[in-house]
């Protein structure tokens, strides 16, 4: 879709970030602890990072990963890469060495950021690969609480290698050319696990960026002076625009509080004052089971969403009926750039008799959806069909990889691979799905990665890979194996195996050995059967 259609004056992020420093470079843009920042000392540190960065020989299309947890360095970073036109490599900081190596093999970013703690084992990942830098930086800067319950350490590590902050510091007053970006620049590259093949990097451009940030922003109510909640990790697509990119082109203050823990949240809301924020339903359900959780801390919420897994309705109920809070659900996937369809505030999402699956929402403004049978042909209102979606937030494809782009977004048109049903109101419900995914907690997990990986193991033979229904994460990882002729192992052992090998919300909950793997007569392994 063209850029024009775009209803703001921006081309991309950087363009309506700089027009909010303009009108209100003194109101508050971060806060993180007993710190605030404002708009206008945000802007200046990420100029002088992308002043540093340039030095270093970023340049526009250049990618740089982003290996950190929610601190305010990751919006720092944001803006100082997309000021001179590099690309923000989201990295989720679980990776084991081998998963993020992988990914860097894939997207040949040119450098990246880190955490002070992580620096030697990066290094050492990243050995041969194209990084020619690291910046690290520590969870402790930006704040003087060094709450334990958030912090690796509460004392300063001294990482052989450029500290971001100390950057800053140096190259204050600096500002870096400007690379005249348009709205086909890319403003990220995120990966997305894949039904077949290794993980693939979702082209989102800085159009796709804004139209997201300025849509979703606009269904959730969102306006000037609202404080939005860095719930969701910044790394997943859904905290990267839905959090981040929806505060930043506003007059917002987007608060950070590392790593998630339901104590440290439950304080940020009622300190910071939130208004709005974004999570997976886990997130919610964590925050529910804290002991002290109470109405109270949520007396300044405009709106609590959430996204990336299906939510039981009884769920949202019992969070409304406890914290006068009522749940919007949102829907969206790392190629439409996050939530393209979303319950409206103050409206109640309906509930499909038949599946009982709860409504995802409707779609946002320049949002077309469709609903098509397996020979591609659009299915009937009410009718269970694989959902397609086109719009602005829609990526053009994947990086480097021509072929899942033709096959996944053929004429522009995404397949989502979830099967839908839209109502004649336009409510969508996600009823089933097509593609071989687990989703945990909303993080995805591709089968055939963590099959890949127990294969490794002597005493494997076989190996199939299912999501079983969980009540705290949605689905969990379980793996059925059938070992080799004389071949024993515990089953703890086989789990044990995955951990070094495999981000934690990967592993198997449970690994099951089996005398042998139900297969179809032509041999092809039957996981519906196992998941039954
Ligand atoms: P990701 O690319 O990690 O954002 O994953 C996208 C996938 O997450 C979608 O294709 C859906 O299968 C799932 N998903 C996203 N939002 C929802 C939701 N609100 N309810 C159920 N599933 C969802």
């Amino acid at each position: 879709m063209p850029n024009d259609d775009i209803a703001s004056p921006h081309r991309t992020v950087i363009d309506a970030w700089r027009t909010r420093v303009q009108r209100f470079p003194d109101n508050p843009a971060i806060a993180y602890f007993d710190t605030v920042l404002t708009a206008r000392e945000v802007d200046d540190a990420s100029d002088a990072l992308a002043a540093a960065l340039s030095d270093t020989g970023v340049a526009r299309g250049d990618r740089v990963g982003i290996y950190l947890q929610n601190i305010p360095q990751y919006a720092i970073t944001f803006l100082a890469l997309w000021k001179i036109g590099a690309v923000a490599l989201l990295l989720n900081p679980m990776y084991r060495g081998r998963e993020l190596r992988a990914i860097v093999d894939d997207a040949q970013p040119v450098g990246i950021f880190c955490g002070e703690h992580d620096v030697d084992a990066t290094t050492e990942t990243l050995r041969g690969s194209t990084v020619r830098f690291t910046i690290s930086t520590s969870a402790l800067d930006f704040q003087t609480r060094n709450d334990p319950r958030v912090f690796r350490s509460t004392t300063r590590l001294t990482p052989p290698v450029d500290d971001l902050v100390e950057l800053i510091r140096r190259n204050h007053g600096r500002r870096p050319a400007d690379p005249q970006l348009d709205g086909d620049d890319l403003a990220l590259l995120a990966y997305t696990s894949g039904t077949t093949g290794p993980p693939k990097g979702a082209l989102n451009s800085h159009a796709n960026a804004l139209a997201t940030a300025l849509d979703f922003g606009d269904r959730a109510g969102l306006v000037d002076g609202d404080v939005v909640f860095a719930i969701a990790p910044l790394f997943h697509i859904t905290g990267a625009m839905l959090n981040a990119a929806v505060a930043l082109v506003r007059d917002c203050l987007l608060v950070f509080a590392n790593r998630f823990d339901a104590a440290v949240s439950l304080e940020a809301f009622v300190e910071h004052r939130v208004t709005y924020t974004i999570g997976s339903i886990t997130v919610f359900n964590a925050i529910s089971a804290h002991p002290d959780a109470a109405a109270t801390h949520f007396e300044s919420v405009k709106a609590l969403y959430s996204g990336g897994a299906p939510i039981p309705p009884a769920t949202v109920q019992a969070f409304e009926a406890r914290f006068g809070h009522y749940i919007h659900n949102a829907y969206g996937m790392t190629e439409t750039t996050a939530g393209v369809i979303a319950v409206p505030p103050g409206t109640r999402a309906p509930v499909d008799a038949t599946s009982g699956s709860l409504s995802v929402g409707l779609p946002l403004p320049r949002v077309r959806l469709r609903t098509v049978d397996p020979a591609g042909e659009p299915t009937a209102t009410g009718v269970a069909g694989e959902l397609e979606i086109s719009g602005p937030q829609v990526v053009s494809g994947y990086w480097r990889n021509p072929e899942a782009s033709d096959s996944t977004m053929p004429d522009g048109r995404l397949r989502t691979g979830d099967v839908a049903i839209i109502d004649e109101q336009g409510w969508v419900y996600l009823v089933d799905r097509l593609k071989d995914q687990i989703n945990v907690s909303g993080y995805k997990v591709w089968p055939r990665e963590v099959e890949d990986v127990l294969y490794e193991h002597p005493a494997v033979f076989e190996v199939a890979v299912v999501g079983c229904p969980d009540d705290y994460q949605g689905e969990a990882v379980v793996a059925y194996v059938a070992l080799r002729p004389g071949a024993t192992v515990a089953e703890e052992e086989l789990v044990d195996f995955t951990r070094e090998r495999l981000a934690a919300y990967k592993r198997p909950r449970t690994v099951r050995v089996i005398e042998e793997l139900p297969k179809t007569p032509t041999g092809k392994i039957m996981r519906a059967e196992l998941r039954r």
